[in-house]
């Protein structure tokens, strides 16, 4: 690839992107090092990512765990541990760092982001819910300090593939007439209202083509995952809500198609493996080898499409509504989210009423001009208190109940 060995910082390392990522840089050591890694709690698998890739440093959100962690690196290990934000901030600003994997799960990894988008770094972002809830800001910072905002969820790494960009990777979305989005329509598609009304956890999370965590998988069960991917859509291409559509395409082969004003329809195809669009996000405008198997048309056989069903997936309704709504409605819809979700995981909460809850705390918050990152956290708060309280009172509900 290129003659200087590129710096990474991973953030969320322990989690599935993290792990990927870890992979593709390994497979390129001439390539890239890893400067820092980053992740919440989990010491042991923190400890064997640091013994096989030796960062400079290995930071710890959780001050228990980062203690545990110097306690077990080896005294001669070069690595240094750090601890919170403080400790995520240094390493996606430092001077040596070329690129940051933001791969953090949910809001909590929208300081990091922003910060790697402020130092002017190469950002890889995984971490869509960051995207979601400050869109004004991550964005204008990207502008601003001339980041480069790579997009690593499959879809938006597919439509960037697609799109002409310039040298600083800003998309030129001239002659675009459409974004079509795809979706798999997760495990729960042909499922009847009834049957989602008891779904499990373990149910939720058994994608039909896709490996990841538990959050993004519960989110892909209630096409959550699309509406979030809708708004992130409309912030990386600068995209107005209509010239962006979803389509069901349940074998994850398309990974995402643009449309143009000649009929012309570009799409990007592969295996569904985040290792593609990691493996793009860290070599581009290069392409490296990334471990993914290649694609078999022939084995695929066919590519199926068909329309979301947004009366049992009202999720896509609301993201919709959210950026229409504009301003905090996204930051909003996302944190009662991340608390129905949690709640659901928890078994506190039904599957089927986990949209009832986003709903309720998005008639209830009141939508204010995103203008800090102070403004966007203190509406994120009050739509995770107002969701708390949601939920205490979300008790014998019917399925009937719901339907209407
Ligand atoms: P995961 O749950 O497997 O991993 C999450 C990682 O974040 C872990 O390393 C965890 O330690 C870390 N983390 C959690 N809370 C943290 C905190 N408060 N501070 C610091 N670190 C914290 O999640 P994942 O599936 O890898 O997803 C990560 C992000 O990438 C999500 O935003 C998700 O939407 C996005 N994404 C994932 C996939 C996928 O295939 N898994 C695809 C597209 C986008
Ligand atoms: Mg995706």
């Amino acid at each position: 690839m290129t003659a200087s060995l590129r710096q990474v910082s991973v953030l969320g390392s322990t989690g599935s992107i993290g792990v990927s990522t870890l992979d593709v840089i390994a497979r390129h050591p001439g390539d890239f090092a890893v400067y820092a890694l980053a992740a919440n709690r989990s010491v042991e698998a923190m400890l064997a990512q640091c013994l096989q890739h030796q960062p400079q440093f290995a930071v710890m959100m959780d001050e228990a765990a980062a203690q545990l962690l110097s306690d077990q690196l080896p005294t001669d290990s070069q690595t240094q541990v750090l601890q919170g934000e403080a400790g995520l901030t240094q390493v996606v600003t430092a001077p040596e760092v070329d690129s940051v994997m933001a791969a953090i799960v949910g809001a909590a990894g929208l300081p990091s982001t922003l910060a790697a988008a402020n130092a002017g770094k190469t950002v890889l972002l995984a971490n869509k819910e960051s995207l979601v809830m400050g869109g004004h800001l991550l964005m204008q910072a990207v502008r601003e300090s001339g980041a480069r905002l790579l997009p690593i969820d499959s879809e938006h790494n597919a439509i960037f593939q697609c799109m002409p960009v310039d040298e600083q990777a800003r998309p030129m979305r001239d002659g675009i007439s459409k974004v079509l989005l795809t979706a798999s329509g997760g495990p729960f598609r042909s499922w009847t209202y009834e049957q989602m009304y008891n779904a499990t956890p373990d149910q939720a999370c058994a994608h039909p083509n896709w490996s990841m965590g538990r959050k993004i998988s519960v989110d892909s069960a209630s096409l959550m995952n699309k509406g979030l991917e809708f708004i992130e859509a409309c912030w990386i291409f600068d995209l107005t809500p209509d010239l962006v559509d979803v389509v069901v395409h349940p074998q994850s082969i398309i990974h995402s198609m643009v449309q143009y004003l000649d009929g012309s329809v570009l799409a990007q195809l592969g295996n569904p493996d985040m290792r593609t669009p990691i493996a793009y996000g860290l070599a581009w405008p290069e392409r490296l080898v990334s471990g993914v198997a290649p694609l078999d048309l022939i084995a695929a056989a066919r590519l199926d499409f068909e329309a979301p069903d947004e009366s049992r997936f009202p999720c896509l309704r609301l993201a919709r509504e959210a950026v229409a709504a504009g301003g905090t409605a996204m930051a909003v819809c996302n944190a009662a989210n991340e608390i129905a979700v949690q709640a659901f995981l928890d078994e506190q909460l039904r599957f089927t009423d986990i949209p009832s809850i986003i709903e309720g705390v998005m008639e209830k918050v009141s939508i204010v001009e995103p203008t800090a990152l102070n403004v966007v956290e203190n509406a994120d708060n009050e739509a995770r208190e107002v969701a708390r309280d949601l939920l205490a009172t979300m008790t014998g509900h019917t399925p009937e109940a719901n339907l209407a």
